[in-house]
């Protein structure tokens, strides 16, 4: 039971989708069954023809379903209306139109506007929407005209008569429903799918598409927040710029390509020395900016941490394992100082460390 439930929500929340020709089989064997109760119902009220006339309706859906199922869902759609139009026609001729029948042409409109509206199977939607609306109104006229003019050709007793106009009110606005609901849930499903594109394009503009590392774009936003954390809450942070030693040898010798993979190695190396409320970019080129939850030790710790698991890896060219090394610089946040200036702190410890030697942490 919860199952169901939990299906029937996810459907609501618009995470299940079903599709157009699934829908359309879905109404068109409702609308096959509701002929097969007319085809029982006048069987036992004694009209033959109108008997004779649902039977064959509901063996024609079952054929159409075959239709839809080759997603001919124009014809369909066109062939259903005119059955729905001809039935209120032959019933209207042959027990009157008080029985109610005609209801089922207003059901229609909103029916006929669902499907080419929100189904992607139609073009021209609006023309062909209201020609569908116009020929349903022209319908309903003519059967009341008439009737107006001719009287029914079988009589039926007053019971059946009354039996018959209940239940085609009540299958009709709970059509309607039905249709209302098939829309509202439609609409569901694609702002679902839209939030999970928005969601998918915000990431991309975040990431780098080499290393998948976060980009400079988002970590300029991130720091912001972090100078703004520092002031309202003392947050202190610290920052790491990280540069790949002797990168321009490793392309000239080994290749562009090969350089792009010691770059995404380096990447990985740096992210698992870090943790989840850390934040790793890549800054540019060869370079590494990353932001750590906390003070200039921690900071450094994280960094001889990165250091020593970028030595540890080996990126496999023709002949021979590689071995990279990086230079990390430190700065720590101070109240005051702007990112920038925090930045070039980082920086000129990176560059003293190239200096000292490369392949080391300077705090200093
Ligand atoms: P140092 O140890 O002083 O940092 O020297 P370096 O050779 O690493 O630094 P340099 O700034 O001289 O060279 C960096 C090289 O990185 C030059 C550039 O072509 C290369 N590079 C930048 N971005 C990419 C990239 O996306 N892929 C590859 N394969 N190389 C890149
Ligand atoms: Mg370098
Ligand atoms: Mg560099």
């Amino acid at each position: 039971m919860s199952n169901i439930k939990h299906y029937v929500t996810s459907i609501k929340n618009g995470e299940v989708y079903f599709d157009e020709q699934f829908k359309f089989a879905l109404i068109l064997h409702e609308v096959g069954i509701l002929h097969l109760i007319f085809a029982i119902l006048f069987l036992i009220s004694s009209h033959r023809v109108l008997c004779i006339y649902n039977v064959c309706v509901f063996v024609g859906y079952l054929s159409l379903d075959y239709l839809n199922k080759l997603k001919k869902l124009k014809i369909t759609l066109f062939i259903a209306a005119m059955e729905v139009i001809l039935h209120t026609f032959l019933t209207t001729i042959f027990i009157g139109i008080n029985k109610g029948f005609f209801f089922y042409c207003f059901t229609m409109v909103p029916a006929a506007f669902y499907v080419i509206l929100s189904w992607n199977s139609f073009k021209k939607k609006e023309l062909s929407s209201i020609l569908y609306t116009i020929v349903f109104i022209l319908s309903i006229s003519a059967n009341f005209m008439i009737s107006y003019f001719i009287e029914p050709i079988e009589k039926m007793v007053l019971g059946w008569q009354i039996a018959l106009m209940i239940f085609n009110i009540v299958m009709s606005i709970l059509a309607m429903a039905q249709f209302l609901i098939l829309l509202d849930w439609d609409i569901m499903h694609k702002a679902e799918r839209m939030q999970i594109l928005n969601n998918e394009l915000d990431e991309e503009a975040n990431i780098d598409p080499l290393t998948r590392l976060y980009n400079r774009r988002f970590m300029d936003k991130k720091l912001e927040d972090k100078l703004a954390d520092l002031s309202k809450e003392g947050a202190i942070f610290g920052i790491i710029m990280a540069d790949i030693d002797d990168f321009k040898k490793i392309n000239d010798t080994y290749g562009h390509d090969f350089g792009d993979e010691v770059l995404k190695m380096a990447a990985q190396a740096l992210l698992k020395s870090t943790r989840d409320d850390d934040f790793v970019c890549r800054w540019g080129g060869e370079e590494f900016l990353i932001a750590i939850n906390g003070n200039k030790k921690i900071t450094a710790d994280v960094a001889e941490r990165m250091r020593q698991a970028v030595n540890s890896v080996s990126v496999k060219a023709l002949n021979e394992e590689v071995k990279i090394t990086m230079t990390f610089g430190i700065s720590e946040s101070i109240p005051g100082l702007s990112i920038e200036k925090l930045i070039s702190i980082a920086d000129e410890n990176l560059y003293k460390g190239k200096k000292n030697g490369k392949n080391q942490v300077v705090s200093d």
